[in-house]
Protein backbone atom coordinates (compact mmCIF):
# COMPACT_ATOMS: atom_id res chain seq x y z
CA UNK A 1 0.00 0.00 0.00
CA UNK A 2 1.26 3.60 -0.70
CA UNK A 3 0.38 5.11 2.73
CA UNK A 4 2.22 8.44 1.60
CA UNK A 5 -0.45 8.64 -1.47
CA UNK A 6 -2.91 7.97 1.25
CA UNK A 7 -2.27 10.88 3.73
CA UNK A 8 -1.70 12.69 0.96
CA UNK A 9 -5.57 11.95 -0.22
CA UNK A 10 -7.13 12.60 3.57
CA UNK A 11 -5.27 15.49 4.37
CA UNK A 12 -6.16 17.12 0.18
CA UNK A 13 -9.86 16.11 1.70
CA UNK A 14 -9.63 18.23 4.85
CA UNK A 15 -8.25 20.57 2.96
CA UNK A 16 -10.79 21.09 0.62
CA UNK A 17 -13.67 20.56 4.43
CA UNK A 18 -11.60 23.91 5.28
CA UNK A 19 -14.54 27.29 4.52
CA UNK A 20 -11.10 29.40 5.76
CA UNK A 21 -8.58 29.74 2.63
CA UNK A 22 -5.38 29.76 5.33
CA UNK A 23 -6.61 26.37 6.33
CA UNK A 24 -7.22 24.90 3.37
CA UNK A 25 -4.00 26.43 1.91
CA UNK A 26 -1.69 24.79 4.94
CA UNK A 27 -3.43 21.29 4.60
CA UNK A 28 -2.90 21.25 0.90
CA UNK A 29 0.84 22.10 1.83
CA UNK A 30 0.97 19.45 4.25
CA UNK A 31 -0.24 17.33 1.98
CA UNK A 32 2.66 18.36 -1.18
CA UNK A 33 5.15 17.28 1.91
CA UNK A 34 3.75 13.79 2.63
CA UNK A 35 3.39 13.36 -1.34
CA UNK A 36 7.36 14.44 -2.22
CA UNK A 37 9.01 12.38 0.62
CA UNK A 38 11.29 10.19 -0.32
CA UNK A 39 10.73 7.16 2.42
CA UNK A 40 7.09 6.43 3.67
CA UNK A 41 6.46 7.03 6.64
CA UNK A 42 6.00 3.98 8.35
CA UNK A 43 9.41 3.96 7.83
CA UNK A 44 10.00 7.44 9.43
CA UNK A 45 8.18 6.76 12.65
CA UNK A 46 10.56 6.05 15.70
CA UNK A 47 10.41 3.22 18.06
CA UNK A 48 8.36 5.17 20.58
CA UNK A 49 6.05 5.31 17.33
CA UNK A 50 6.86 9.21 17.45
CA UNK A 51 7.07 10.93 13.84
CA UNK A 52 9.98 13.31 13.26
CA UNK A 53 9.66 17.14 12.43
CA UNK A 54 8.46 16.99 8.54
CA UNK A 55 8.57 20.29 7.07
CA UNK A 56 5.39 21.78 5.96
CA UNK A 57 3.36 19.73 8.06
CA UNK A 58 0.83 21.57 11.10
CA UNK A 59 -0.49 19.96 14.53
CA UNK A 60 -3.44 19.33 12.46
CA UNK A 61 -1.99 17.33 9.71
CA UNK A 62 0.18 15.01 12.52
CA UNK A 63 -2.81 13.91 14.44
CA UNK A 64 -4.18 13.26 10.90
CA UNK A 65 -1.31 11.22 10.48
CA UNK A 66 -1.36 9.55 13.79
CA UNK A 67 -4.54 8.53 12.95
CA UNK A 68 -3.85 6.93 9.34
CA UNK A 69 -1.18 5.29 11.19
CA UNK A 70 -2.73 3.81 13.67
CA UNK A 71 -6.32 2.51 11.80
CA UNK A 72 -5.46 3.15 8.46
CA UNK A 73 -8.15 5.69 8.22
CA UNK A 74 -9.31 9.10 9.36
CA UNK A 75 -12.09 9.68 11.60
CA UNK A 76 -11.04 13.38 12.13
CA UNK A 77 -11.21 14.05 8.95
CA UNK A 78 -14.68 12.05 7.65
CA UNK A 79 -16.25 14.30 10.32
CA UNK A 80 -14.97 17.06 8.72
CA UNK A 81 -16.03 16.45 5.48
CA UNK A 82 -19.89 15.71 7.01
CA UNK A 83 -19.57 19.21 8.61
CA UNK A 84 -18.79 20.84 5.53
CA UNK A 85 -21.25 19.85 3.33
CA UNK A 86 -18.94 19.42 0.57
CA UNK A 87 -18.72 15.72 0.49
CA UNK A 88 -19.74 15.61 -3.20
CA UNK A 89 -16.67 17.63 -4.49
CA UNK A 90 -14.68 15.45 -2.03
CA UNK A 91 -15.50 12.42 -3.17
CA UNK A 92 -15.15 13.58 -6.87
CA UNK A 93 -11.70 14.77 -6.18
CA UNK A 94 -11.03 11.62 -4.50
CA UNK A 95 -11.45 9.49 -7.58
CA UNK A 96 -9.46 11.82 -9.55
CA UNK A 97 -6.47 11.19 -7.16
CA UNK A 98 -6.58 6.99 -8.50
CA UNK A 99 -3.60 5.52 -9.90
CA UNK A 100 -1.52 8.15 -8.70
CA UNK A 101 1.97 7.07 -6.80
CA UNK A 102 3.86 9.11 -4.17
CA UNK A 103 7.62 9.87 -4.40
CA UNK A 104 8.52 7.34 -2.26
CA UNK A 105 5.95 4.68 -3.81
CA UNK A 106 8.33 5.69 -7.24
CA UNK A 107 11.32 4.62 -4.96
CA UNK A 108 10.23 1.59 -4.02
CA UNK A 109 8.90 0.31 -7.35
CA UNK A 110 12.31 1.73 -8.71
CA UNK A 111 14.64 -0.84 -6.64
CA UNK A 112 11.93 -3.64 -6.04
CA UNK A 113 13.41 -6.41 -7.91
CA UNK A 114 10.30 -8.42 -8.57
CA UNK A 115 9.11 -5.49 -10.84
CA UNK A 116 9.98 -5.92 -14.86
CA UNK A 117 10.30 -3.10 -17.01
CA UNK A 118 12.76 -0.25 -16.89
CA UNK A 119 15.48 0.24 -14.53
CA UNK A 120 17.03 3.57 -13.56
CA UNK A 121 20.46 2.41 -15.54
CA UNK A 122 18.66 2.01 -18.73
CA UNK A 123 17.06 5.33 -19.31
CA UNK A 124 19.56 7.29 -21.65
CA UNK A 125 17.54 10.32 -22.01
CA UNK A 126 14.24 12.68 -21.29
CA UNK A 127 12.39 14.25 -24.44
CA UNK A 128 10.30 16.44 -22.72
CA UNK A 129 11.16 19.11 -20.67
CA UNK A 130 10.72 23.44 -21.00
CA UNK A 131 13.32 25.96 -20.77
CA UNK A 132 13.45 29.53 -20.11
CA UNK A 133 12.22 30.01 -24.06
CA UNK A 134 8.61 29.42 -22.80
CA UNK A 135 7.60 28.57 -19.04
CA UNK A 136 10.49 26.59 -18.34
CA UNK A 137 13.36 28.50 -15.65
CA UNK A 138 16.47 26.67 -17.01
CA UNK A 139 19.14 27.99 -19.85
CA UNK A 140 19.29 25.51 -22.73
CA UNK A 141 23.44 25.47 -20.91
CA UNK A 142 22.06 24.42 -17.71
CA UNK A 143 19.69 21.64 -18.88
CA UNK A 144 22.34 20.40 -20.97
CA UNK A 145 24.85 20.06 -17.78
CA UNK A 146 21.85 18.82 -15.65
CA UNK A 147 21.20 16.07 -17.87
CA UNK A 148 24.69 14.77 -18.12
CA UNK A 149 24.76 15.11 -14.28
CA UNK A 150 21.80 12.78 -14.53
CA UNK A 151 23.93 10.14 -16.58
CA UNK A 152 21.77 10.87 -19.99
CA UNK A 153 22.96 10.64 -23.58
CA UNK A 154 20.51 12.99 -25.08
CA UNK A 155 17.71 14.64 -24.11
CA UNK A 156 15.18 17.07 -25.95
CA UNK A 157 13.95 20.74 -24.92
CA UNK A 158 10.49 20.77 -25.65
CA UNK A 159 8.98 24.62 -25.53
CA UNK A 160 5.60 25.18 -25.82
CA UNK A 161 4.86 26.34 -29.36
CA UNK A 162 3.83 29.40 -30.31
CA UNK A 163 -0.26 28.81 -30.15
CA UNK A 164 -0.10 28.15 -26.65
CA UNK A 165 0.30 32.22 -25.08
CA UNK A 166 -0.40 31.16 -21.40
CA UNK A 167 2.62 29.14 -21.37
CA UNK A 168 4.44 31.84 -23.26
CA UNK A 169 4.81 29.95 -26.44
CA UNK A 170 7.98 30.38 -28.64
CA UNK A 171 7.82 32.31 -31.93
CA UNK A 172 9.39 31.03 -34.82
CA UNK A 173 12.12 33.74 -34.78
CA UNK A 174 12.70 32.69 -31.11
CA UNK A 175 12.96 28.88 -31.95
CA UNK A 176 15.88 30.12 -34.62
CA UNK A 177 17.46 31.41 -31.88
CA UNK A 178 16.86 28.67 -29.73
CA UNK A 179 18.42 26.43 -32.47
CA UNK A 180 21.78 28.36 -32.74
CA UNK A 181 22.20 28.21 -28.60
CA UNK A 182 21.29 24.49 -28.46
CA UNK A 183 24.23 23.99 -31.41
CA UNK A 184 26.53 25.94 -29.24
CA UNK A 185 25.67 23.63 -26.63
CA UNK A 186 26.11 20.63 -28.46
CA UNK A 187 29.39 21.88 -30.12
CA UNK A 188 30.95 21.47 -26.38
CA UNK A 189 29.61 18.19 -25.71
CA UNK A 190 30.16 16.64 -28.69
CA UNK A 191 30.35 12.90 -29.08
CA UNK A 192 29.05 12.61 -24.82
CA UNK A 193 25.98 14.18 -24.95
CA UNK A 194 23.00 15.63 -27.57
CA UNK A 195 20.70 18.31 -27.18
CA UNK A 196 17.75 17.75 -29.77
CA UNK A 197 15.64 20.70 -30.34
CA UNK A 198 11.93 19.70 -29.51
CA UNK A 199 8.65 21.65 -29.26
CA UNK A 200 5.59 20.73 -27.77
CA UNK A 201 2.64 21.59 -30.18
CA UNK A 202 -1.03 21.94 -28.68
CA UNK A 203 -3.48 20.01 -30.27
CA UNK A 204 -6.57 22.45 -30.86
CA UNK A 205 -10.64 21.30 -30.26
CA UNK A 206 -9.94 19.39 -34.17
CA UNK A 207 -6.79 18.12 -33.76
CA UNK A 208 -4.75 20.28 -35.64
CA UNK A 209 -1.29 21.78 -34.21
CA UNK A 210 -0.64 25.20 -33.65
CA UNK A 211 1.98 24.90 -35.97
CA UNK A 212 2.21 24.76 -40.11
CA UNK A 213 3.81 21.36 -41.13
CA UNK A 214 6.77 23.06 -42.42
CA UNK A 215 7.01 24.49 -39.10
CA UNK A 216 7.25 21.50 -37.90
CA UNK A 217 9.73 19.93 -39.90
CA UNK A 218 12.47 22.64 -38.50
CA UNK A 219 12.33 20.51 -35.05
CA UNK A 220 14.06 17.64 -33.81
CA UNK A 221 10.91 16.28 -32.36
CA UNK A 222 7.55 17.06 -32.23
CA UNK A 223 5.02 16.53 -29.37
CA UNK A 224 1.41 17.09 -29.23
CA UNK A 225 -0.53 17.47 -26.46
CA UNK A 226 -4.19 19.11 -25.39
CA UNK A 227 -4.68 21.96 -23.20
CA UNK A 228 -7.98 22.47 -23.88
CA UNK A 229 -11.12 21.12 -23.77
CA UNK A 230 -9.88 19.02 -20.08
CA UNK A 231 -13.31 18.93 -18.75
CA UNK A 232 -15.22 18.21 -20.88
CA UNK A 233 -17.69 15.24 -20.54
CA UNK A 234 -17.81 14.32 -24.10
CA UNK A 235 -15.74 11.40 -26.22
CA UNK A 236 -12.73 13.12 -28.39
CA UNK A 237 -11.49 10.12 -29.58
CA UNK A 238 -11.49 11.70 -33.36
CA UNK A 239 -9.45 15.15 -31.79
CA UNK A 240 -6.60 12.57 -30.50
CA UNK A 241 -6.72 10.31 -33.58
CA UNK A 242 -6.00 13.16 -36.19
CA UNK A 243 -3.58 14.65 -33.48
CA UNK A 244 -2.11 10.82 -33.91
CA UNK A 245 -2.45 10.76 -37.20
CA UNK A 246 -0.67 14.27 -37.82
CA UNK A 247 2.53 13.25 -40.25
CA UNK A 248 5.21 15.38 -38.39
CA UNK A 249 3.69 14.01 -34.49
CA UNK A 250 5.80 11.29 -33.22
CA UNK A 251 5.41 11.22 -29.50
CA UNK A 252 1.48 12.20 -27.85
CA UNK A 253 2.34 14.29 -24.46
CA UNK A 254 0.12 13.75 -21.35
CA UNK A 255 -2.64 12.59 -23.71
CA UNK A 256 -5.22 12.77 -21.64
CA UNK A 257 -4.06 16.06 -19.90
CA UNK A 258 -5.62 15.14 -16.19
CA UNK A 259 -4.36 16.63 -13.32
CA UNK A 260 -4.71 14.73 -9.95
CA UNK A 261 -7.76 15.36 -7.82
CA UNK A 262 -8.55 18.30 -10.44
CA UNK A 263 -9.85 17.25 -13.59
CA UNK A 264 -10.07 13.92 -15.77
CA UNK A 265 -8.87 15.58 -18.61
CA UNK A 266 -9.89 13.90 -22.21
CA UNK A 267 -12.16 11.32 -22.65
CA UNK A 268 -11.73 8.77 -25.56
CA UNK A 269 -11.78 5.48 -26.84
CA UNK A 270 -7.87 5.23 -26.08
CA UNK A 271 -7.50 1.78 -27.61
CA UNK A 272 -8.25 3.23 -30.99
CA UNK A 273 -6.28 5.98 -30.70
CA UNK A 274 -3.20 3.89 -29.40
CA UNK A 275 -3.95 1.15 -32.36
CA UNK A 276 -3.69 4.52 -34.15
CA UNK A 277 -0.76 5.58 -32.64
CA UNK A 278 1.10 2.19 -33.04
CA UNK A 279 0.58 1.21 -36.42
CA UNK A 280 2.57 5.18 -37.46
CA UNK A 281 5.19 4.31 -34.57
CA UNK A 282 4.05 7.26 -32.65
CA UNK A 283 5.23 7.20 -29.13
CA UNK A 284 2.50 7.31 -26.07
CA UNK A 285 4.01 9.43 -23.24
CA UNK A 286 4.27 8.57 -19.60
CA UNK A 287 4.55 11.90 -18.48
CA UNK A 288 6.07 12.09 -15.19
CA UNK A 289 4.81 15.56 -13.67
CA UNK A 290 3.99 14.32 -10.42
CA UNK A 291 0.31 16.03 -10.48
CA UNK A 292 0.03 14.30 -13.97
CA UNK A 293 1.34 10.96 -14.31
CA UNK A 294 -0.35 10.77 -17.92
CA UNK A 295 -0.59 7.99 -18.70
CA UNK A 296 -0.66 5.70 -15.69
CA UNK A 297 0.10 2.54 -15.75
CA UNK A 298 -3.11 0.69 -15.82
CA UNK A 299 -3.50 2.60 -19.14
CA UNK A 300 -0.24 2.13 -20.47
CA UNK A 301 -0.88 -1.45 -20.44
CA UNK A 302 -3.72 -0.94 -22.52
CA UNK A 303 -1.49 0.88 -24.90
CA UNK A 304 1.33 -1.95 -24.55
CA UNK A 305 -1.25 -4.52 -25.55
CA UNK A 306 -1.62 -2.06 -28.77
CA UNK A 307 1.46 -2.39 -29.75
CA UNK A 308 2.40 1.47 -29.13
CA UNK A 309 6.26 2.87 -28.24
CA UNK A 310 6.76 4.57 -25.54
CA UNK A 311 8.30 8.09 -24.41
CA UNK A 312 8.63 8.38 -20.31
CA UNK A 313 9.54 11.68 -19.79
CA UNK A 314 10.16 14.44 -16.78
CA UNK A 315 7.91 17.38 -18.26
CA UNK A 316 10.71 19.14 -15.84
CA UNK A 317 10.24 23.02 -16.18
CA UNK A 318 13.69 23.32 -13.52
CA UNK A 319 16.79 21.10 -13.88
CA UNK A 320 15.74 20.04 -10.31
CA UNK A 321 12.48 18.71 -11.77
CA UNK A 322 13.85 15.97 -14.16
CA UNK A 323 13.87 13.58 -11.29
CA UNK A 324 9.76 13.53 -12.54
CA UNK A 325 11.20 11.48 -15.23
CA UNK A 326 11.35 8.99 -12.39
CA UNK A 327 8.18 8.85 -11.66
CA UNK A 328 7.56 7.93 -15.27
CA UNK A 329 9.69 5.11 -14.84
CA UNK A 330 7.52 3.77 -12.04
CA UNK A 331 4.99 3.50 -13.92
CA UNK A 332 6.43 2.00 -16.84
CA UNK A 333 7.66 -1.06 -14.18
CA UNK A 334 4.45 -1.10 -13.09
CA UNK A 335 2.87 -1.64 -16.51
CA UNK A 336 5.95 -4.22 -17.51
CA UNK A 337 6.53 -2.57 -20.53
CA UNK A 338 9.92 -4.00 -22.17
CA UNK A 339 12.40 -1.56 -22.40
CA UNK A 340 12.47 -1.86 -26.28
CA UNK A 341 9.66 -0.46 -26.44
CA UNK A 342 10.91 2.53 -24.74
CA UNK A 343 12.46 5.05 -26.83
CA UNK A 344 14.03 7.15 -24.06
CA UNK A 345 15.92 3.04 -23.92
CA UNK A 346 16.96 3.22 -27.26
CA UNK A 347 20.19 3.98 -28.29
CA UNK A 348 21.01 7.28 -30.00
CA UNK A 349 21.34 5.68 -33.83
CA UNK A 350 17.61 4.12 -33.36
CA UNK A 351 16.49 6.90 -31.88
CA UNK A 352 17.34 9.47 -34.75
CA UNK A 353 15.99 6.72 -37.50
CA UNK A 354 12.71 6.40 -35.40
CA UNK A 355 12.77 10.14 -35.20
CA UNK A 356 13.32 10.11 -39.39
CA UNK A 357 10.64 7.49 -40.22
CA UNK A 358 8.24 6.27 -37.08
CA UNK A 359 7.07 3.80 -39.15
CA UNK A 360 10.64 1.53 -38.63
CA UNK A 361 9.08 0.57 -35.39
CA UNK A 362 5.72 -0.22 -36.07
CA UNK A 363 4.78 -3.32 -34.42
CA UNK A 364 8.14 -4.68 -33.98
ZN1 LIG B 1 1.91 20.33 -21.95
Amino acid sequence: MDVNALVDGYLRDLAFAQSSPQKMFGYKRAAAAILSLDMPLTDLLGPDGVLPKISGIGPGSTRVIREILETGASPTVEQAIERSERRADIERRRELRRHFLSRAEVRRILTDSGSSGPTVDQYRGDLQMHSAWSDGSSTVEDIANACLARGYQFAAVTDHSYGLRIAGGMSMDDAAAQRLAIEAVNGRHKGRFRLLQGIEANIDATGQLDLTPDEAKTFDVVLAAPHSRLRKNEDQTDRMLAAVQHPTVRILAHPRGRIAGSRAGVMANWEVVFEAAAQRGVAIEIDGDPARQDLDYTLARQALESGCVFALDSDAHTTAQLSYAETALAHARLAAIPVDRIVNCWPMDRLLAWLSNPSAECRR
